[in-house]
C-alpha cells in the first residue's frame, strides 16, 4: 500500500504517511517484502510506544508483523514469543502461570519485537537479560539467531545493525511461588499506573536517566522548569515531567520544539547533554544532533 497514514499506528498519534507500507503474516511474506524493496530502508512499527514519526512521514518503507509472529507459548522454564506479539499478553501469560522475572516488562506498551530493539525493562533490568536467544532477519533475507553476549545489552540499547528485524525469542521464565509473582506484578503495575501516564497519548520516557549519581531525567526537566511547558499540541506533562504528551492536535514539530529547548536548558544549567531514549524516524541529521540522537 501506498502513502499510508501512520499517527493512528503509533501511541503518540503523531507522524505523516509512509510512502510504502505492509504486513507480513511469515518469514516468506516478509523474506518477499524485503527483496520487492530491492534492499531501501525498511522500518519496522511494533505499537509506536516509543516512536516519534516526522509530520512529513518516515521516508521510508514501514512493515509490521502479524500471523505467526503475533503468538506466545509457554514452556518449561521459558516462554517463546513472537516478535509481534504484544508485551502485554507475554506478561499476563507469564503472571497468571506463577513464571518469574516478567515483572520487569510489567505495564510496558508495545510488541516484543520494539522490547527486544530496546531493551526494554525496569531502570535496573532490561529484557535481554533474561533473553535466551532471538531471530532476526536482514535486509536480504537471511536469518540469524542472536544471544545475549553477541548484542551486548545495555541500558534501553543493543548492539545489532538496525536492519535487522527481529522475528521471535525465548525468556527464561522459571516457576515461582505464585502469590509472590503476582504480587510482585500488582505492585509493579499500580506504582507505574500512580506515577507515568496512560491517560493520554505519549511515548513513555523521553529521555534517557543519566548515569548515576547525576539526578534523573525527570528531574533534571523539572530542574529547568519545563514541567508543563507546552509547544503546540504538545506538553511536558505536569504529572511525569519525563513525559510528553499529545493534548490532541500535536505535531512532530511541537514534540522537537519541547525537546531541543530542554535539552538547550539542561545543557546550559547543569553540563548534563540529555540523551533520548525514543527512537526517530523521518528527520533530518540536523534536528536528529539538536536533540541528541546519535545517528
Ligand atoms: C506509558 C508508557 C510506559 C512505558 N514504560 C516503559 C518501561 O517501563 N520500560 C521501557 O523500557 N519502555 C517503556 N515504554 C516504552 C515502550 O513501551 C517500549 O520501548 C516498547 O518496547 C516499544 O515497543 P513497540 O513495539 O511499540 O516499539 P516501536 O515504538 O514500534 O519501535 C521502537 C523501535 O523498535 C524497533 N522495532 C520494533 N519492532 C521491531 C522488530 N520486530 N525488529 C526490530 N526492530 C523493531 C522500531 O523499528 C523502533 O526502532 C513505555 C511507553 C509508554 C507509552
Amino acid at each position: 500500500m501506498r502513502d499510508v497514514p501512520l499517527a493512528d499506528l503509533a501511541r503518540w498519534k503523531i507522524g505523516g504517511p509512509a510512502p510504502a507500507y505492509a504486513k507480513a503474516g511469515s518469514e516468506e511474506e516478509l523474506r518477499a517484502l524485503l527483496a520487492e524493496v530491492g534492499g531501501g530502508p525498511v522500518l519496522v512499527l511494533g505499537r509506536g510506544a516509543n516512536v516519534l514519526i516526522a509530520d512529513d512521514g518516515p521516508g521510508a518503507a514501514v512493515l509490521q508483523l502479524e500471523g505467526e509472529f503475533a503468538g506466545h507459548e509457554l514452556l518449561e522454564g521459558t516462554i517463546r514469543f513472537g516478535a509481534g506479539a504484544l508485551i502485554s499478553a507475554v506478561v499476563q501469560t507469564a503472571r497468571r502461570a506463577g513464571r518469574s522475572g516478567l515483572w520487569i516488562l510489567e505495564a510496558v506498551p508495545g510488541t516484543m519485537g520494539g522490547a527486544l530493539r530496546m531493551n526494554a525493562g525496569t531502570a535496573e533490568e532490561g529484557i535481554w537479560d533474561r533473553s535466551l536467544w532471538a531471530d532476526a532477519m536482514w535486509p536480504d533475507g537471511t536469518t540469524r539467531r542472536v544471544t545475549r553476549g553477541e548484542v551486548r545489552p545495555r541500558y534501553r540499547a543493543i548492539d545489532l545493525e538496525t536492519e535487522a528485524i527481529f522475528l521471535r525469542g525465548e525468556l527464561e521464565a522459571p516457576p515461582g511461588d505464585p502469590d509472590a509473582v503476582e504480587e510482585e506484578h500488582r505492585r509493579r503495575r499500580e506504582s507505574k499506573l500512580r506515577a507515568q501516564v496512560y491517560d493520554q497519548p505519549t511515548c513513555g520516557s523521553t529521555w534517557k536517566n543519566p548515569e548515576p549519581p547525576a539526578p534523573s531525567a525527570w528531574q533534571l526537566v523539572d530542574r529547568v522548569g519545563m514541567r508543563g511547558e507546552r509547544r503546540g499540541g504538545a506538553q511536558i506533562s505536569a504529572k511525569h515531567a519525563n513525559f510528553i504528551v499529545n493534548l490532541g492536535d500535536a505535531r512532530a514539530q511541537d514534540v522537537i520544539d519541547l525537546l531541543i529547548e530542554t535539552r538547550q536548558r539542561v545543557l546550559h544549567e547543569t553540563g548534563i547533554a540529555l540523551e533520548p531514549e525514543i527512537q526517530f524516524w523521518g528527520f533530518p541529521d540536523e534536528v536528529l544532533r539538536d536533540v541528541g540522537a546519535a545517528r
